[in-house]
């Protein structure tokens, strides 16, 4: 990502440009401070990420973002989910392995 003075607002660009690629509609896009988690997402739409997310490389914040955004459409981590991950972040597994917690 390039560096800005505004790198939360980057994040929720990049956000909601994977939700378009995505085709789900997240209602807000937060990035706030989480202890345990990169990132969260509510049924109500709500996606939130962990502000330390700033501090890591791009293809690490796609995986959260993309794990977040497809819980609008699935709530579980099914083989439609981990499809589709593949598809849209290929190794992903690699950085599950070193991650907090994407629930
Ligand atoms: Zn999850």
């Amino acid at each position: 990502m390039k560096s800005s003075l505004y790198p939360a607002q980057d994040l929720r660009r990049r956000t909601l440009a994977w939700a378009l690629k995505l085709k789900v509609n997240p209602r807000v896009v937060r990035v706030q401070t989480m202890r345990r988690k990169w990132g969260s997402c509510s049924l109500a739409g709500t996606v939130t990420l962990a502000s330390d997310l700033l501090d890591q490389e791009s293809c690490f914040q796609d995986y959260v973002i993309v794990h977040e955004l497809l819980h609008l459409r699935y709530t579980t981590h099914g083989r439609v989910f981990k499809a589709l991950m593949s598809a849209h972040v290929p190794g992903w597994q690699t950085m599950e392995a070193r991650r907090m917690q994407a629930t």
